[in-house]
């Protein structure tokens, strides 16, 4: 048994540090970023927030929704071979990822799919990205799709991201555990502060020309801000866009003077006992539910919310002063409040 005693970091942990710059508004910096790849030899241009594979949030509907920002999604992986046919011949899916994961029907739906359109976006989708045969699908799935953009995960550590960016990803998916509706550290004790998560494995993927996309744990757009200022090139979030029209989730509605309006909606966790029994027929005997199901206000459109964590961006760069969000990391200083500043310096 080893413990390691350099203190880790969450997003509520820091905040980002002001510094003097020269620009005068938030309408002067450029929050799209032109991000070129290690594989896949093309560079994509955007504003780099995805949505996550849950079947809630990643949605054609959101990907239309997202598109128009510039932003992407990773499709969820129960949708039917002929909607994904459909979907992927239409320009609407420019920046929308395959999601496959790792059984065998997944496998077979995918070369089903790609027998019939290009798919120039895969998103290889594991909880634990550290076993020997995730590294091995990597690499047949990027010999067999040199030209895809490639992002597989989840890891936590700089050693793993090298690993998968060497392997053939292109984008490493950081983040074990900080999910708001996993309960992956409650069931396992397992997983990693999200901000120093990001911190590490952007380092050590940045080194071999490779991205990461920190995922999980984002609850406002300050924590978007801070996620970039770590390192992160994309982030990806379900929480912060549950509970809109996009998400093809249940809606919950309540009487109000006489007429029915939408206040909840459901949002569960791929590995909630929700998701499994919709999708698996329950929880396999030798496994446990890593997930929780909740219910998220209701919030209408996403496009709000999008305005609302672009803005946050866009601010958050006037405040440091980087023109471009590919300057953010050199330009954030993060200072350490509350608990994690009570530890290093033990205080009470
Ligand atoms: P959020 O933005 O809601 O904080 O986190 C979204 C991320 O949580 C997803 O992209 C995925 O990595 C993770 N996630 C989704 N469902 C589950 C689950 O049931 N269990 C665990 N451990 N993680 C999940």
């Amino acid at each position: 048994m080893r413990i390691e005693n350099d203190p880790k970091l969450d997003f509520k942990d820091v905040l980002i540090r002001p510094k003097r710059s020269t620009l005068a508004s938030r309408s002067n910096v450029m929050i799209e970023r032109a991000i070129p790849f290690r594989h896949a030899r093309r560079t994509w241009t955007g504003f780099p927030l995805i949505a996550a594979n849950m079947d809630v949030t990643g949605t054609i509907p959101m990907a239309r929704a997202l598109r128009k920002h510039g932003a992407m999604v990773a499709l969820h992986k129960h949708y039917p071979t002929e909607v994904l046919v459909d979907f992927f011949r239409t320009a609407e899916s420019a920046n929308t990822f395959y999601t496959i994961g790792t059984n065998e029907a997944d496998q077979e739906k995918f070369k089903a799919v790609k027998a019939e359109v290009t798919i120039p976006m895969i998103c290889l989708d594991v909880a634990n990205g550290y076993t020997e045969s995730f590294v091995d699908m990597v690499k047949r799935v990027r010999d067999e799709n040199p030209d895809a953009i490639i992002m597989a995960g989840n890891v936590v550590t700089g050693d793993m991201t090298e690993a998968l960016v060497l392997g053939g990803a292109d984008i490493v998916k950081v983040g074990i555990g900080p999910g708001s509706v996993c309960t992956t550290r409650k069931m396992t004790g397992v997983g990693y502060p999200q901000l120093s998560a990001i911190i590490e494995c952007a380092d050590a993927a940045h080194g071999l020309k490779g991205q990461v996309c920190g995922d999980g744990g984002l609850t406002v757009p300050g924590d978007v801000a801070k996620a970039y200022g770590a390192g992160a090139d994309f982030v990806m979030m379900g929480g912060m866009l549950s509970g809109h029209d996009e998400c093809e989730g249940e809606i919950i509605y309540e009487e109000r003077n006489g007429k029915s309006v939408p206040v909840q909606m459901v949002f569960y966790g791929m590995s909630s006992d929700t998701a499994m029994k919709k999708y698996a027929g329950g929880v396999a005997k030798y496994r446990a539910s890593e997930g929780k199901t909740v219910e998220v206000p209701y919030r209408g459109p996403v496009e709000g919310t999008m305005l609302e964590i672009m803005g946050g961006v866009r601010s958050m760069m006037t405040y440091i002063g980087a023109v471009s969000l590919k300057e953010v990391p050199k330009r954030t200083t993060f200072i350490m409040v509350g608990a994690q500043l009570n530890t290093v310096f033990g205080q009470s």
